[in-house]
């Protein structure tokens, strides 16, 4: 998926700021496919269906990746059935491994270490994904929980520069239940906060605060106040969006494909991914938060509107 995240999705662009251009996102965490060599184009496997084109076995270069790993379809990934590239971001770990692990080699020029380096971007993949989440939390997290937010963020800092034969040994999961409580109780602060504050009148319909691992498939939430709700894990494929409002929500490990967030505001959502985002259907009326780059295809957001002038 070689150059195909990085401008699909807007990332590395650099292009804009503001709300939803992901000039807020940490550069080590954002792709960028010109310091990579197209790994997640040959370490991943495809199945062929609405995402991808043809089946390809891991560690099988994709027929499209040229000589220089960049996209040969980059410019029409979607029309000619490679939407699942569009949807993909490594969070940083493809230029992470090349560069910093590898010291500029390729799987090209050193076959030999073509297994490790796809096993080790495997897991580099993740630890980004763990870091991601650990940098809103830290922007995020009371007093109370910065310590903790750092020293999980320096755990994961020194497992993504270890030595190959470590990261591949790594028990990815086992360290990924030392961060997911800490990403929690920050969530759990934020979310306390916010419930307060989008306390509904009386006699109306407030939602439920815990979704947290709900089915919502194809739900209708049009318009729906889910400031401050738990969706942790929650499946809202082809959920109805639209016009729904998420400020403080927790989104971790939330399946937003297919999810019509169109008008919706997701600028204060926590733990927003670019992928989640990417495999949604928004528009330009949809916030972000500053970290997530806007999908090409959503249109440029529009004026933020003024608040109603209030009447004495
Ligand atoms: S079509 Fe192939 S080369 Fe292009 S981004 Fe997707 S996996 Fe990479």
């Amino acid at each position: 998926m070689s150059a195909s995240p990085s401008s699909s999705t807007g990332h590395g662009t650099g292009a804009g700021t503001g709300p939803g251009t992901g000039a807020g996102a940490p550069p080590h965490l954002v792709a960028d496919c010109s310091r990579c060599a197209g790994l997640c184009c040959v370490a991943l496997p495809f199945a062929r269906s609405a995402d991808f084109a043809v089946d390809k076995p891991a560690g099988v270069p994709c027929t499209n990746l040229r000589d220089d790993f960049r996209c040969g379809v980059h410019d029409r990934l979607r029309e000619t059935g490679w939407v699942g590239c569009t949807v993909f971001d490594c969070a940083g770990a493809g230029q992470h491994v090349v560069q910093d692990l590898y010291g500029g080699r390729d799987w090209r020029s050193h076959p030999e270490l073509a297994d490790e380096m796809f096993a080790v971007f495997a897991v580099v993949r993740q630890l980004h994904e763990m870091l991601w989440h650990l940098d809103e939390a830290a922007r995020r997290a009371p007093s109370s929980l910065v310590a903790e937010v750092s020293d999980a963020t320096a755990r994961t800092v020194a497992l993504t520069s270890a030595p190959p034969d470590a990261l591949r040994a790594l028990d990815v999961a086992a360290h990924r239940s030392t961060v997911g409580p800490v990403l929690r109780r920050v969530s759990a602060v934020v979310r306390s906060v916010a419930a307060v504050r989008s306390r509904a009148p009386r006699g109306s319909r407030r939602a439920a605060r815990d979704y947290s691992s709900a089915d919502l498939i194809g739900a209708p939430l049009r318009g729906a106040d889910l400031r401050g709700v738990d969706l942790c894990g929650a499946y809202l494929l082809g959920a109805d969006l639209r016009d729904a409002r998420l400020d403080e929500a927790d989104l971790l490990g939330a399946d937003l494909r297919g999810a019509d967030v169109r008008g919706a505001d997701l600028a204060g959502a926590l733990y927003v991914t670019t992928m989640q985002v990417a495999a949604a259907r928004g528009d330009a009326r949809t916030t972000l938060p500053s970290r997530v780059p806007r999908p090409g295809s959503w249109g440029a957001a529009g004026p933020v509107p003024l608040p109603a002038p209030r009447r004495r």
